[in-house]
C-alpha cells in the first residue's frame, strides 16, 4: 500500500525527521488561509498523487507554458493561482501512465532554499533479505537513469539485522552523500530515525528525492515516497487509516475486500485461476498462443462459491476483456464449487464474451456435469494448451 507525500512526511515528522512546515489543502480558500499562516516569502505548491515525477509531469488540461504537477509560488495569489489550475486536473507522469491521474488534493509547504539535492532511500533487499540503503548525490533526477548512465553514482549497502543499526552506517551514507562537518551528524541521525521509521511501520519502501541539504546548511526531506508491506497491514491500523481508496484501480480494491488476488492488467483475454503458480503458467500460455492476459487473479485455494461469482464479476466489469479463461485445479478447492459460483456469476451478470473453462482434479466430473446441464455457453477444455488455443481463436474470431 502506498501513501500521499504529505502523509509520508506527517510520519516521518513523528519520528523526528527534519520536513519544511505545511498541510494538504483541498480547496482554493484552504489554500489561500495556510499560505498567510505560512512563513513565506516561498510557497511550493504539490499536486498529491500516488506516482513520482509530478515535478516534470504535465497536466492534460494545462494551457501553453503551464508548469507540471509541483511549482514554486512568490505570493499568496501564485499559490491561489496554481491551485486553482491543479486541482481536479488530471496529471501525467512517466509513472501514472499515459492515462494520468487525477488530482485530488495539494500540500502546500514553506519553500526551501536548495543548496543541493541527494537521494536516500531504503529497500527490502529480497536477495539478502535485508533492510538495504540506497545513497546518491544525484538527488531530484530520476533514479533508474542516474544507475543506467552513471551507476558508480549509486551508492547501496544493507543492514545486518542481528546487529542492528549502528553510528557508522549513517556515517557511510553521509560519505556517499559527500556530506562533511555538522551534516554528517544530522545524516547519521536522519538515517536512525528513517531505520527505525521502516521497521516500526513494516515499510517496504522509502525514498527520498530529493533529501536536500539547505543554503543554511541543514538537511531536509523535500519529497518522500512511502509503500507498506501489504501482509503487514493488519498490524498497522493507524497506517491503513491513511489508505487513499481513490489512488487504486476500482477493481483492484473490489477484489481486495474479498481476498481475492487480483492484478489489473492491459490484455483481452481475462483469467480465473487457482494458485498464483497456475495463473502466471496461464498468462504464459496465453501469451504463446498469440494473445494478453487482462489480468493475474488467483481466488486461492480456499475458495467459496461467493468468491468465485465476485472474481467473475471483476472479470466481466472490465471492458477490454473480450474472453475468459477458467483454468481451475481442484486440490483443496472443489470443481464443483467453482463450477457452481461461475453459474452463479453468469446468472448475475450475464455472459457477452467467450468462456472457456478447464477444469481438473477433486470433483472434477461433478464440475463438469453442473456446467454442460446449466444450459450456459461454455467452451469446455481438456487440458490448459486446449483451454488456452480456444479462447485465443474465440477472441480473435
Ligand atoms: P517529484 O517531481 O514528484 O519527485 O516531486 P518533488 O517533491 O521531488 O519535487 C520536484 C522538484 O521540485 C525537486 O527536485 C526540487 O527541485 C523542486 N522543489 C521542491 N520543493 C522545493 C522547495 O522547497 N524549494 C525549491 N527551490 N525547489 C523545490
Ligand atoms: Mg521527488
Amino acid at each position: 500500500m502506498n501513501i500521499h507525500e504529505y502523509q509520508a512526511k506527517a510520519l516521518l515528522k513523528e519520528y523526528g525527521a527534519p520536513v519544511s512546515e505545511g498541510r494538504p489543502v483541498l480547496n482554493a480558500a484552504e489554500a489561500e488561509a495556510l499560505a498567510r499562516e505560512l512563513p513565506g516569502p516561498l510557497w511550493v505548491v504539490k499536486s498529491q498523487i500516488h506516482a513520482g515525477g509530478r515535478g516534470k509531469g504535465r497536466f492534460k488540461e494545462a494551457e501553453a507554458g503551464e508548469k507540471g504537477g509541483v511549482r514554486l509560488a512568490k505570493s499568496v495569489e501564485e499559490v491561489v493561482a496554481n491551485v486553482n489550475q491543479m486541482l481536479g486536473k488530471t496529471l501525467v507522469t512517466h509513472q501514472t501512465g499515459p492515462a494520468g491521474k487525477q488530482v485530488g488534493r495539494i500540500y502546500l509547504e514553506d519553500g526551501s532554499d536548495i543548496a543541493r539535492e541527494l537521494y536516500l532511500a531504503l529497500l527490502v533487499d529480497r536477495g539478502s533479505s535485508r533492510i538495504s540503503f540506497v545513497a546518491s548525490t544525484e538527488g531530484g533526477m530520476d533514479i533508474e537513469e542516474v544507475a543506467h548512465a552513471t551507476p558508480e553514482k549509486i551508492v547501496s549497502f544493507t543492514v545486518d539485522p542481528a546487529s542492528g543499526l549502528s553510528d557508522w552506517h549513517g556515517r557511510r551514507v553521509a560519505f556517499a552523500l559527500g556530506l562533511t562537518g555538522d551534516q554528517v551528524k544530522q545524516c547519521v541521525a536522519l538515517v536512525k530515525i528513517l531505520y527505525k521509521a521502516f521497521v516500526e511501520k513494516d515499510m517496504e519502501m522509502l525514498e527520498i528525492n530529493p533529501l536536500i541539504v539547505t543554503e543554511q546548511g541543514q538537511l531536509k526531506v523535500l519529497d518522500a515516497k512511502v509503500g507498506f508491506d501489504n501482509n503487514a497491514l493488519y498490524r498497522q491500523k493507524d497506517i491503513m487509516a491513511l489508505r487513499d481508496e481513490t489512488e487504486e484501480d476500482p477493481k483492484e480494491l473490489e477484489a481486495s475486500k474479498y481476498d481475492l488476488n487480483y492484478i489489473a492488467l492491459d490484455g483481452e483475454i481475462g483469467c480465473m485461476v487457482n494458485g498464483a503458480g497456475l495463473a502466471m503458467a496461464t498468462m504464459d500460455i496465453i501469451k504463446l498462443y498469440g494473445a494478453e492476459p487482462a489480468n493475474f487473479l488467483d481466488v486461492g485455494g480456499g475458495a467459496t462459491k461467493e468468491k468465485v461469482t465476485e472474481a467473475f464479476k471483476i472479470i466481466t466489469s472490465d471492458p477490454n476483456v473480450k474472453g475468459i479463461l477458467v483454468n481451475i485445479f481442484g486440490g483443496i478447492m472443489r470443481c464443483d464449487i467453482i463450477a457452481e459460483g461461475i453459474i452463479a456469476a453468469v446468472k448475475e451478470v450475464g455472459l457477452k464474451v467467450p468462456l472457456v473453462v478447464r477444469l481438473e482434479g477433486t470433483n472434477v466430473e461433478l464440475g463438469k456435469k453442473i456446467i454442460s446441464e446449466s444450459g450456459l455457453d461454455v467452451i469446455a477444455a481438456d487440458d490448459l494448451r486446449d483451454g488456452a488455443e480456444k479462447i485465443v481463436k474465440a477472441v480473435k474470431q
